[in-house]
């Protein structure tokens, strides 16, 4: 039976964690040892740990400290939204973990192409700007965070970094506004990089109009498991959601969730988690109903003129070219607007919102 290992912490404190994450790899019988493993963290961009926007640096010395007692080999990677892997490391605080314990930085650059034989989506090719293959170990340290489309921002969710930033737009692009689409292609992706532990840091999380401009707020919770749909299924019961999000729906209905157990604080819950105000769109109607329905009930992408410092971000993110500079500021064309946030996710002044 799978298992899902919680901790509950008023504050990082790199021992204190190191200790749970000790008592926690021999509670769900994970032996690393002398291994090349690669850490993927949430890194979005490069904001200060109090923002909550990337996996917090002291998580990840926690993890790092504890894989070095084990003489594995440490890389650390993602792909950030519009910066340099280093520039995005640099500006979230891990580089000073990165140059402190020594471990190697891989930007995901690379085009690797990997084939899903047994996805749940329809998709069977997937272009990696890095080789999960090419390590013994992956170990995913995904932000409990909100997001505009999925809902959350968990351990499923996370792998998606894993794609090469040029893909990524396509994909969304691909996926439109049909969020089960797009879950299903996040769970094809999620297994092909097969992460051996998924390692969840919401002691300081993001609630409201996440994943980069919602509100950062403490959450106390450490989340691990070997297995991150349960984990992400877990995480959703705790902060009290009534229904499943997307990416736990197609997990389920493609048996991927099996019976877990829950140890340590396992009554954990939060009050007052506010989700992000988007609607649901995965309504059971005719396509062109839906299409209809959606340009008149889900939430637009807005802009605050007076926060843009028109870098033009959003128009290099938007997988559909709705965004033009008019002015010196964007300007959304709203017909051809999927709504899937890449925008507000990825605006470095937080002045795009819903
Ligand atoms: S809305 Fe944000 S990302 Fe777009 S141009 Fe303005 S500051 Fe840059
Ligand atoms: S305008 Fe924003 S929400 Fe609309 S498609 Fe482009 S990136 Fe997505």
């Amino acid at each position: 039976m799978e298992r899902v290992v919680t901790g509950t912490f008023s504050a990082y404190d790199p021992k204190v964690l190191q200790e749970f994450l000790e008592k926690g790899f021999e509670s769900i019988g994970l032996s690393l040892s002398h291994c090349k493993v690669l850490l993927k963290p949430n890194l979005v961009m490069g904001k200060s740990p109090q923002r909550a926007v990337n996996t917090h640096p002291d998580v990840v010395r926690a993890v790092a400290a504890a894989l070095l007692d084990r003489s594995c080999d440490i890389y650390i990677g993602d792909s950030p939204g519009y910066e340099s892997t280093e520039k995005a490391l640099r500006g979230s605080g891990i580089m000073d973990v990165v140059e402190g314990m020594r471990l190697k930085v891989v930007p995901f650059d690379r085009l690797i192409t990997k084939r899903q034989q047994s996805g749940v989506s329809p998709y069977r090719l997937f272009t990696f700007g890095q080789d999960p293959g090419a390590y013994d170990a992956i170990v995913n340290l995904p932000k409990l965070k909100t997001h505009g489309m999925m809902g959350l921002t968990l351990g499923v969710k996370n792998t998606f970094g894993f794609i090469h930033s040029l893909e990524k737009a396509r994909w969304h692009l691909r996926a439109g506004q049909d969020r089960m689409l797009f879950a299903s292609i996040l769970i094809d992706i999620h297994r092909l990089v097969g992460p051996v532990v998924t390692i969840l840091d919401g002691i300081i999380g993001m609630d409201r109009e996440g994943p980069s401009n919602g509100r950062a707020r403490e959450i106390g919770l450490i989340a691990m498991s070997r297995d991150a749909f349960a984990l992400d299924h877990y995480v959703e019961g705790a902060l009290g959601l009534a229904t499943p999000l997307p990416i736990t729906v197609k997990a389920l209905e493609h048996g991927l969730i099996e019976e877990y157990d829950v140890c340590g604080h396992s009554a954990w819950s939060v009050a007052d988690f506010e989700m992000p105000k988007s609607v649901d769109t995965d309504w059971a109607l005719p396509s062109f109903v839906k299409s209809i329905l959606r340009n008149l009930f889900v939430r637009k992408p807005r802009l605050d003129p007076e926060k843009c410092k028109s870098c033009g971000v959003c128009l290099k993110v938007c997988p559909t070219g709705s965004l033009v500079f008019f002015d010196r500021r964007p300007a959304f064309d709203y017909r051809r607007c999927i709504r899937c946030y890449c925008c507000q996710e990825m605006c470095p002044e937080g002045a795009i919102r819903t």
